[in-house]
């Protein structure tokens, strides 16, 4: 071994430690040899003088990728061991590849010069006492890192080249198969393309993904999955739909046909300790990297795709839409805390009462901040409204709302759907709601006696909502 004569009884009395490495677990799994490598020198460890005994391996960091040394357990042990003095050699394939950074390496280094620690790999010997081989490891890592930037590079180049062209392979949606040649398809198993069909077709009934999955579980029925990798590579299993799995099928561009790339990207956060996470955020539909209309045959439009996206936001009322809901209570949806600002959300207890209560959970959450019974608040709301509105107004407003209705109708709903009925069939004097449904088919009292309209004041109507 080159410089061996380097090693002297001290670094021997101490500890050999052997940092075995792979970043990911396709490269674990794919790159045995490299592995096996990585192991053997412990062997090389106790031929050049060190007892068995005193070889310590390594490997927590084994299928753990990380360009950032915080987040390899295996790398940080390495470090506190040299600290603590008890190491005397640290033995690596690539010694200037230990870290994942020449920062991470220089301060290594740093740590082995004071504490003589040698660092040896195939190449020899490293004294870092020495300052020629201090220099030569310097340079020898920030070589390596370069070359890990234009690798990087260069891959990415082809990557995003191949993607623009729509040839770039990527884990494909159930229900698509490549062909033979690479093309995308239609998956050729019945039972698989049923039951895409039917999860986006009820998504377009309901409206809902929590429809859908309720629709599926009220029938019993499974939905396909096909494992990525690993031994199950390419197997189909069934599985219960889940809300999560609905929602990754309606804002997927693949069903409608189109190829898309860069739809999500990598965020970096340094934390306030001064560790490293990064998360995949989504990106928005306008910078998506790559969209290829018409790529492959789709199961839905690209029409019917942007009518679900806009139908899944404004289903999210947490982001602060507002859709129709069932419910009894008057201000359900509407009504904000007096106290803090937040949205207030409505409960509905035993015995039909019903109460608004304050949602926000954070810090700006108040002491006063609380529930109130819904009567207090619909009684009031009740008596204000009927003070502002006339008679007429109301007419008006039915009228209007009875057009927009038929007309929605009209366009949007095939008669082959049955389970449309009751939501279209009128359920008051006017019919005029679409998005009524069940609990509030029977109309409240006033609205129902509709002389009472007329004459709001004498006595006032206290409406029953
Ligand atoms: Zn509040």
């Amino acid at each position: 071994m080159n410089g061996a004569s380097k090693i002297t009884p001290s670094h021997r009395g101490r500890l050999a430690l052997v940092y075995v490495r792979q970043s990911t677990l396709v490269q674990v799994r794919e790159h045995t040899e490299s592995t096996a490598r990585q192991y053997g020198l412990s062997a090389v460890a106790v031929e050049l003088g060190w007892a068995p005994g005193g070889v310590v391996v390594i490997d927590a960091d084994l299928g753990v990728s990380g360009r950032f040394g915080e987040a390899r357990g295996g790398f940080r042990e390495v470090v506190s061991r040299v600290c603590l003095g008890e190491v005397g050699a640290i033995f690596g394939l690539e010694v200037s590849r230990l870290g994942r950074s020449s920062a991470e390496l220089t301060r290594l280094m740093e740590l082995a010069r004071l504490t003589d620690t040698l660092l040896i790999d195939a190449d020899g010997v490293y004294d870092l006492s020495n300052a020629n081989d201090r220099l030569l490891l310097g340079l020898k890592g920030t070589l390596s890192e370069a070359e890990l930037h234009l690798l990087a590079g260069r891959l990415h180049g082809a990557k995003l080249a191949a993607a623009h062209r729509g040839d770039l392979r990527s884990q494909l949606a159930v229900g698509y198969v490549y062909d033979e040649d690479g093309q995308v398809l239609i998956d050729p198993d019945e039972q698989v393309r049923a039951a895409v069909e039917d999860l986006l077709a009820e998504f377009a009934r309901t409206g809902s993904a929590l429809g859908v999955v309720r629709v599926f579980a009220e029938a019993g029925r499974l939905f396909p999955q096909r494992a990525w990798g690993g031994a199950w590579a390419g197997k189909l299993r069934w599985g219960k739909l889940t809300y999560a799995r609905v929602l990754q099928a309606v804002h997927n561009p693949a069903y409608a046909g189109a190829y898309t790339y860069g739809r999500s990207h990598e965020q970096r956060r340094v934390q306030p300790d001064g560790t490293v996470r990064s998360s995949r955020r989504k990106r928005v539909r306008a910078d998506w990297t790559v969209t290829i209309q018409d790529h492959h045959p789709g199961y839905i439009t690209w029409q019917r795709f942007l009518d679900n996206e806009t139908k899944l936001a404004a289903n999210q009322t947490k982001a602060g839409a507002r859709p129709v809901r069932e419910g009894h209570a008057l201000c359900q949806g509407i009504i904000g805390c007096g106290v803090c600002g937040g949205r207030m959300g409505t409960r509905y207890g035993d015995g039909g009462r019903i109460a608004y209560t304050c949602q926000i959970k954070d810090s700006s959450r108040t002491p006063a901040c609380r529930t109130v019974a819904a009567g207090t608040v619909d009684d009031a709301v009740g008596v204000l409204l009927l003070d502002a509105v006339t008679p007429q107004q109301i007419g008006l407003a039915l009228a209007v709302s009875d057009e927009v209705t038929q007309r929605h109708t009209a366009a949007t709903v095939p008669a082959s759907w049955p389970c449309n009925a009751p939501n279209t069939t009128p359920s008051g004097p006017s019919g005029h709601s679409p998005t009524s449904n069940r609990r509030t088919a029977s109309w409240p009292g006033p609205w129902r006696a509709g002389g009472r309209l007329g004459s709001p004041r004498s006595p006032r109507p206290t409406p029953r909502w």
